[in-house]
C-alpha cells in the first residue's frame, strides 16, 4: 500500500469540484411517500449549499462527519450494514457460543445511533433481546439493510456517479498522476492515447463501495486510482475496514521480509529464501490491523511470490553494490554529477525514495529489501 495524499493537491481539488458543481442540481420534486426516520436526511440533503457540496467533494470522512452530525448518522447505518459479514466472520472464529451475545453487543454499541435506536423502536425489542441470539439480531440487520436501500434511493437523486461524464473521468486520472497501482505497487495504471481519447489502463475504485455509501460516490478522497486485477478481482463491492491510500502507506509499519536458508541466498547466489509481508510489532494497532485487511484481500503474500527472480537480481545488486563494486562505480561516476537517486536508480532501477512509490513499478519492494 501506497501513500497518495489528493488532501494537498489544491488545484486538483479546485479543479474537480467546478467539474462537478458544473452538472449538479437538486431534483426538482420530492419523493410522495417517505419513511418518517428519512425526513431529516431528505431535508439535509435539499438544504445543501454550494460551500456543503465542495464539503462533500473534497473533505474526508472523519472531517465530514465531525462538521455535519446527519454524515455522521448515515455513516453508522452504512457501516452496520456493510460490516456485518464481519461481524459473522469474527463469530466464526470465536471458539465458544456463550462470547456471540458480546460481540452483538460491541458491534451494536459501536454503531448505535439515530437510525438503529428508530429501527428499534419499530421491532419492539429492547437491544437485550436482540443481542439475545442470532435470530434476534438479524431480525435488525434485515431493518437496517432496508432502511439503508430506502436512505441511498434519496442519496442517489443526489449523488450518483453515474452523473460523471467519461471525459471528467479521464481528465481526473490523468490529473491524478498515479501511474503505478497504491493498493500492489505492481501493475502500470497510466492514461493511454488512443483515437484522439485517453482512457487509462486501470479503475477508479470507490473505497468506500457506491452500492453501500452512494452519499461518498463523487468525493475525491474515496477515488483511488487503483489497477484491475486488485479492483475486480480481489476488491470488488467486498467491504473490508482497509488501510486508504489517502489515510496512509504501509510505511515501515509493513515490510516486505526476506527469509534466508543459507548465506549464498542472502548474498542473491540462490534461491533459497522466503519472502512474505511482515507487520511491524510496534506499528500502532489499528493501523496493524487494517494492514492485515489489505494483505488479506489484495492477496500480497502470493502476489509477491512471483517477483522471487527480481527480488534475487536485488539482494545480489546489494551486496555487490556494498563492496568493491560500490567504490569501483563511484571512482567511474566521479565525473558524472549524479545525485543519490540518480545512482540507486542505476543500481536497483527505482529511486529509492519513499515519496516516489507510486511512481515506480515494485518501487516499496526494493527499498524495503535493500534497506533490510
Ligand atoms: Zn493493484
Amino acid at each position: 500500500m501506497i501513500y497518495l495524499n489528493y488532501q494537498n493537491d489544491k488545484k486538483l481539488q479546485h479543479w474537480y469540484a467546478g467539474q462537478i458543481r458544473a452538472f449538479w442540481a437538486k431534483p426538482s420534486k420530492k419523493p410522495g411517500l417517505l419513511r418518517p426516520n428519512l425526513q431529516g436526511l431528505w431535508d439535509s440533503l435539499f438544504a445543501i449549499t454550494p460551500k456543503n457540496l465542495d464539503d462533500i467533494l473534497l473533505r474526508e470522512r472523519p472531517a465530514l462527519e465531525k462538521t455535519y452530525a446527519w454524515i455522521k448518522e448515515y455513516g453508522k447505518l452504512c457501516d452496520f450494514v456493510a460490516y456485518y459479514p464481519l461481524l459473522e466472520e469474527q463469530a466464526k472464529k470465536s471458539r465458544f457460543y456463550w462470547e456471540y451475545p458480546k460481540l452483538r453487543q460491541n458491534y451494536l454499541g459501536q454503531h448505535m445511533g439515530f437510525y438503529l435506536e428508530t429501527l428499534i423502536d419499530g421491532l419492539s425489542s429492547s437491544p437485550d433481546e436482540l443481542i439475545r441470539s442470532w435470530a434476534n439480531f438479524s431480525q435488525l440487520k434485515k431493518a437496517a439493510a432496508q432502511c439503508l436501500l430506502d436512505a441511498n434511493l434519496l442519496i442517489r437523486e443526489f449523488f450518483d456517479y453515474s452523473m460523471m461524464s467519461q471525459e471528467t473521468r479521464h481528465e481526473l486520472f490523468r490529473k491524478m498522476d498515479v501511474p503505478v497501482c497504491p493498493y500492489c505497487n505492481r501493475q502500470y495504471i497510466h492514461t493511454v492515447s488512443l483515437a484522439g481519447k485517453k482512457p487509462y489502463l486501470g479503475d477508479l475504485d470507490h473505497f468506500y463501495p457506491q452500492s453501500y455509501y452512494p452519499l461518498f460516490s463523487l468525493s475525491l478522497w474515496n477515488l483511488i486510482p487503483v489497477c484491475k486485477p486488485c479492483n475486480q478481482l480481489f476488491k470488488r463491492q467486498y467491504n473490508r475496514k482497509l488501510l486508504s491510500p489517502q489515510e496512509a502507506g504501509f510505511d515501515d509499519d509493513c515490510i516486505l521480509e526476506i527469509t534466508a536458508h543459507e548465506a549464498a541466498a542472502l548474498l542473491g547466489y540462490k534461491d533459497s529464501f522466503t519472502l512474505h509481508w511482515k507487520i511491524s510489532p510496534f506499528a500502532p494497532a489499528e493501523k496493524a490491523d487494517k494492514i492485515r485487511q489489505n494483505l488479506q484481500l489484495f492477496h500480497l503474500d502470493d502476489v509477491y511470490q512471483y517477483h522471487k527472480p527480481h527480488i534475487q537480481r536485488i539482494l545480489q545488486k546489494r551486496y555487490l553494490h556494498s563492496g568493491s563494486y560500490s567504490k569501483k562505480l563511484s571512482r567511474m561516476l566521479d565525473k558524472i554529477p549524479l545525485s543519490e537517486e540518480e545512482k540507486n536508480r542505476l543500481v536497483y532501477g527505482t529511486s529509492l525514495d519513499k515519496n516516489q512509490f507510486h511512481k515506480e513499478l515494485l518501487g516499496k519492494m526494493t527499498y524495503d529489501i535493500v534497506m533490510q
